[in-house]
Parts: structure tokens; sequence; C-alpha cells
């Protein structure tokens, strides 16, 4: 027998057979059971889940030499006839290619006559929407009056598009796309048939890029196979689809959770090198973050994430480093930098700016939410938190000064490394917060002092000195105001500079300035940096003190 390729060598021969479509075979089931089989059906739902397939055995089911039967033999000539695709009693015609009148009225000449050799007679429409308005009135007139013992069955991936008139006179039944266990299941299934040996990342890819068809899959399996033989090695698959391998995208989480633009960058300029597609990495970068976000939100164990078993604990670990508004923001940065590089002609450059967006976003978002404070105007939570920090123990330790290059990337985030600590413990998640209490474990004193400090501040709103002890009086507020707005004004200059760069080999270069723009703009982040840092410090105040009060979103630093 000549070569079958493995989608139709395991072609489901059951209802049992198929795979999540439990709500459509077991329907069918009773009605061949209870002799209730309607004449006209409507099989809906995306390529590759078992549309055709679920028509092919329905067809047994009814004409089995044992039957009707829910169970068909798969043995009897029957059986085997229409398993061959050979049956004279099944009819099978493609719409998109006959969708004229003529072929409905062939069609009809047909079905007039009795079944050759079996009960009943099927026809199977796939694609049955592309008929053209006549072939749909003519297919009408034989649906409204069928002739004995002929079932219908439409399959379409577009039901909106078949007229209403069809629809009302059919049982219609939706297939389901397939979850990535379903699909990952079936692929383990017939492997290990074929016995192919295929590695579980290599098989999550595929089970992946499937996007809920087990046909797609299977064909993906095939070529797999033809191009690394009997032994599917994860990497190799990665390579033959064009997959970003998952370093790539746990090297992409390092960065931001470090804060390094350097290696984010790095990261761009490997894949420019290797020659990737930057849209595709940006994809599933976004892919990676929503796994990441649910993993944070419903834990990495939920079913709505698309990795296998051994995948999950460092998916979990990952999404620890950060909390659920982080990744949200992570998220959608992504989605707008995929936008980007859709619309705009350079994707490196977007692609770049997109990363360095999500290396700062975190670093924005305590300004944001003191800005948000400041505008509610509730001076009980910015008085709090003032507390709080004010009662950290001195000593600033920053690692940060070491890891920042002398590249115009490394001068956006001033101080990633410390901040990359503060920043993920926000006020709203209380049990990442537990690292950063780690680095400050305050004296049993300066705990009580805090106490002390916060219960003086709760009915402190017309109390100056209070307010003194909360460390935040009205000009200060007037000054981070200020430094806030001098930080945006910053960052929305660099994303201005960036439409006017343009490449020079690896290198960023803006246009026509001779490099100066970059330098410029470094200077710049500089002195909205030390905006915060120089001017408003009160004489003899403990710069971590400060620090920490000026960044009010954020939880101690030292
Ligand atoms: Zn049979």
């Amino acid at each position: 027998m000549s070569y079958q390729v493995i989608a139709r060598k395991w072609r489901p021969q059951t209802f049992d057979d198929l795979v999540g479509q439990q709500h459509v075979t077991g329907t069918l089931k009773n009605a061949i059971k209870n002799d209730r089989v309607a004449h006209a059906y409507i099989f809906s739902g995306a390529r590759g889940v078992g549309k055709t397939t679920a028509a092919r055995i329905l067809a047994k089911a009814l004409n089995c030499v044992k039957g009707p039967t829910a169970t068909p033999c798969g043995e009897c000539d029957s059986c085997k006839e229409i398993a061959a695709g050979t049956s004279l009693d099944v009819i099978e015609i493609d719409a998109a290619s006959n969708r004229g009148i003529d072929q409905i009225r062939e069609l009809r000449e047909m079905v007039r006559y009795a079944p050759a050799a079996s009960r009943s007679k099927v026809v199977i429409l796939d694609e049955a929407h592309m008929l053209t308005g006549e072939a749909s009135n003519a297919l009408l007139k034989t649906l409204e009056e069928p002739p004995d013992r002929v079932i219908f069955v439409m399959a379409t991936t577009q039901p909106e598009d078949l007229v209403d008139t069809i629809r009302s006179r059919s049982q219609h039944f939706h297939f389901r796309a397939l979850t990535f266990a379903e699909i990952a299941g079936r692929l383990e299934e017939i492997a290990k048939k074929e016995n192919l040996k295929i590695e579980p990342g290599a098989m999550a890819v595929i089970a992946r890029m499937a996007e809920g068809s087990l046909r797609d899959a299977l064909s993906l399996l095939e070529q797999a196979r033809a191009y690394c033989g009997d032994t599917i090695p994860d990497k190799e698959v990665r390579e033959l689809l064009g997959v970003v391998p998952d370093d790539a995208l746990e090297e992409l989480v390092g960065a931001i959770s470090e804060g390094s633009a350097d290696r984010a960058l790095g990261l761009v300029h490997t894949f420019q090198k290797e020659g990737r597609n930057l849209q595709h990495f940006c994809r599933e970068a976004i892919r990676h973050m929503r796994n990441l976000l649910i993993a944070r939100t419903c834990g990495a164990d939920s079913d709505l994430i698309a990795a296998t078993p051994d995948q999950r604990p460092a998916l979990a670990k990952a999404a620890e480093l950060f909390s659920e508004e982080d990744l949200t923001r992570f998220f959608q940065i992504l989605l707008q930098t995929d936008d980007d590089l859709r619309r705009k002609p350079d994707p490196r450059v977007h692609l770049e700016m997109g990363l360095l967006r999500l290396i700062n976003a975190a670093r924005l978002a305590p300004l944001e939410e003191l800005l948000a404070e400041l505008k509610s105007g509730a001076p009980g939570s910015v008085s709090n938190t003032g507390v709080a920090r004010s009662a950290a123990p001195a000593g600033v330790s920053t690692p940060a000064a070491k890891s920042a290059a002398p590249s115009y990337a490394a001068a956006i985030p001033a101080q990633p490394k410390a901040e990359s600590k503060a920043r993920f413990s926000s006020p709203f998640s209380a049990q990442v917060s537990a690292p950063a209490a780690a680095v400050a474990v305050p004296a049993p004193a300066e705990v009580k002092q805090e106490v002390e400090a916060e219960e003086s501040a709760i009915p402190a709103k017309s109390n100056g000195a209070a307010v003194q002890a909360a460390g935040i009086s009205q000009e200060h507020v007037a000054e981070i105001k200020a430094a806030i707005q001098a930080q945006q004004k910053f960052l929305g200059e660099l994303v201005e500079q960036s439409s006017r760069w343009e490449l020079e080999g690896a290198e960023l270069r803006p246009v026509g300035t001779g490099g100066r723009g970059a330098a410029n703009l470094f200077f710049a982040g500089e002195a909205a940096v030390r905006g915060i840092d120089g001017r408003e410090r009160d004489a003899g105040e403990d710069p971590c003190h400060f620090e920490q009060r000026a960044r009010p979103g954020g939880a101690r630093l030292c």
C-alpha cells in the first residue's frame, strides 16, 4: 500500500475516537440509538477540528451491516468502503468548486434514486457556505421535501453565510477548536503508534502552532518527521517552524526584571543577525507575557496556559517576579509595539523602543500612582506610605551604579537594580514585597516608632506636626509634581527621537545630528533624575529617606 500521511492514516473511525467534540458525538449517538436522525445537519467550526470526519462516521454508523449503530464495526464492506471513500452511497461534494445551480440540480437527480447498497444515502457538502444564492435555493427545495433515506450534512467554517432558510431546516452543531492539552495528548498517542521519539518541547511547539486544529498539528508533525527523521528534537522543530526559542523569552523576562536595557537590546541585535522575523518575536513575547499573567492570577497549573507540565514551574517562577499590574502593563506595551511593527517601516527601531518601554514601564509606575493619589486628594495614603518609608533604616545600596554601561540605553534606567526590587512590590502585591522587606529588616525600636507615627498620622489632616512627621509638605508635593513632569517630558522626547533615528550597522544614531542627539538626551535624562535628587532634598535629610519619599508607589529601597 502506498504511503499515507499521518493525518489520513489516523483519521478517527468511531465517534469515541473524535477528540474534543463530545457535545456533538453524544447527541449523534443518541439520535442513532433512538432512531431520530435528522435529514439535514450543519456542522460548523474552524478547519481541521473533525467536521467532515464526523460526517463520515455518521454515514458509517447508519450503513454498517450491524447497524444502524452508534459504534460502527469498521470491518464490514460498507464501513470499509466509506472509510476508503469509495462508497456509492456517500456523496462528498466540495461546494467551493461546485457552487453553481447546475451542480445542485445534478445532486438533486442523484438523490432521487434509492441507495445502491446501503440503508441511507449521505450527502456531505463541504464548504457549504460557498454555494451561490441560486444553488442554495435549489438545495432548499430538496431539504424541504427530502427523498426517503437521504441525509444531508453541510460542513462549513462560516455558518453565518448560509442562507437562513437552509439553517432553519437543519440541526446545527458547532465544533469547537481543540485545546492545547487535547492536541498534545493526541499527538503523543499518534507519535507512540508511529514509533516517533518526540521531545516534549517540540510537541508543545507543534500543539501551539496548530492553534486548535488537530489536522494542522498532524500536518506539522508530518513535516517535522520529514525534516528530522524518527527522532524529533525541540531545537530542530523550532528551527523548522521559525519559532522563537524559550530561552530568548526567558532572557527578555530577565532583562525586564533587572531593568537591563543592554540585555533587551542585545536580544534584538541577535535576532537581526540571525535573520529572524522581529514581529514574530514580538508576538511570541505577547503570548509569553499572557502566560505569565495567567500564571500570576490563576496559578501556573491553569488550563488557560498553553504549556507542557515541565514548562510550568519556570513560568510560575518568572511570574513571581512581577505584580499583576506590572504584567498587565508589559502586555499592553507589547501589544502597542506589535501594532507599531505592523504599520511602520523600520521594525527594528520600533521593537527596540518597545523593549525600552518595557524596561522603563515599572519605573514609571510609582510616579503614575503618586500622580493619581495627588489628583484624588488622598493625603492619608500619601502620608502613611511616607511614614513607612521615613522609618526605614539608613544605608543606601546602589549596585545599580556599577551596571550602568556607557550607552544611551543605560542612561534611561538610572537605578535599574535597586528599583527592580522596589517597583515590583507595589502596595497591591503584598506577597511580592517580602523580598524587599528582607533587604531591610527594621530594628524593633524602629518598628515601634513606625506604629506610633502611623497612629498619629491618621487623624493628622489638619495637624501640621504630624504632616511634618509624615515627611511630606505642600512644597514637596509641588516639587515632586514638577519632577514627574520633567520625567514624562524626557520619555516623551525619547519616543519622539526614536522616529528620527537611523541604523548604522548595529548602532542606532539620530538622523543628521552626528550622534549628539542621543548624547543630549542622555544629559537631559540625567538632569531629570537629578531634578528629584538635587533640588529637593532637605539639608541633613537622610538620602535614603528622601529616595523613598520621592517614590511613593514603590517600597523601601534600602
Ligand atoms: Zn460495519
